[in-house]
């Protein structure tokens, strides 16, 4: 049940790039790792979605997404780990936990602290899983996704 994920550092270096080029260190983003359904549990893709996006908030575009989960069906692929960056400290807000992209068993979402402008990597960061009774709860990084 518990998958874990493997990483590619170029995923990551990417997806810190997306925070740091889309954020500017004042606004929140978000990027989704995907990976084939032929190979579940290996991130091949970080996609950063249309956004709008202001310190404390953020609202995903409704006709990206639409598009998105066309795309996603049609190339089977799904979406494994949603990762996003908050202004200081890393932790689950409420307004996270309203609006997975996925509401799924096992989804994960990943904060990462301070805009990503922090060095690459998983320091200060924060995971959860969507748990069987559908609530979020906290797990140990290094037990769900290893870099390579
Ligand atoms: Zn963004």
């Amino acid at each position: 049940m518990s998958a874990i994920y493997r990483l590619p550092r170029s995923i990551l270096d990417q997806t810190f790039a997306h925070f740091r080029s889309c954020g500017r260190g004042r606004r929140e983003c978000q990027v989704l790792w995907i990976s084939p359904w032929d190979a579940p549990h290996t991130i091949s893709k970080a996609v950063h979605p249309e956004h709008e996006a202001h310190c404390g908030s953020f609202v995903l575009d409704d006709r990206w997404l639409n598009d998105f989960w066309f795309r996603v069906a049609e190339e089977n692929l799904g979406v494994r780990i949603q990762v996003h960056t908050h202004p200081s400290e890393a932790f689950h807000s409420a307004t996270d936990d309203a609006f997975p992209i996925v509401h799924t068993i096992g989804f994960l979402s990943l904060v990462i602290p301070n805009f990503a402008l922090g060095p690459i990597g998983f320091e200060d960061a924060f995971l959860t899983e969507i748990q069987e009774d559908g609530r979020w709860s906290e797990v140990p990084i290094a037990e769900r996704l290893v870099l390579t």
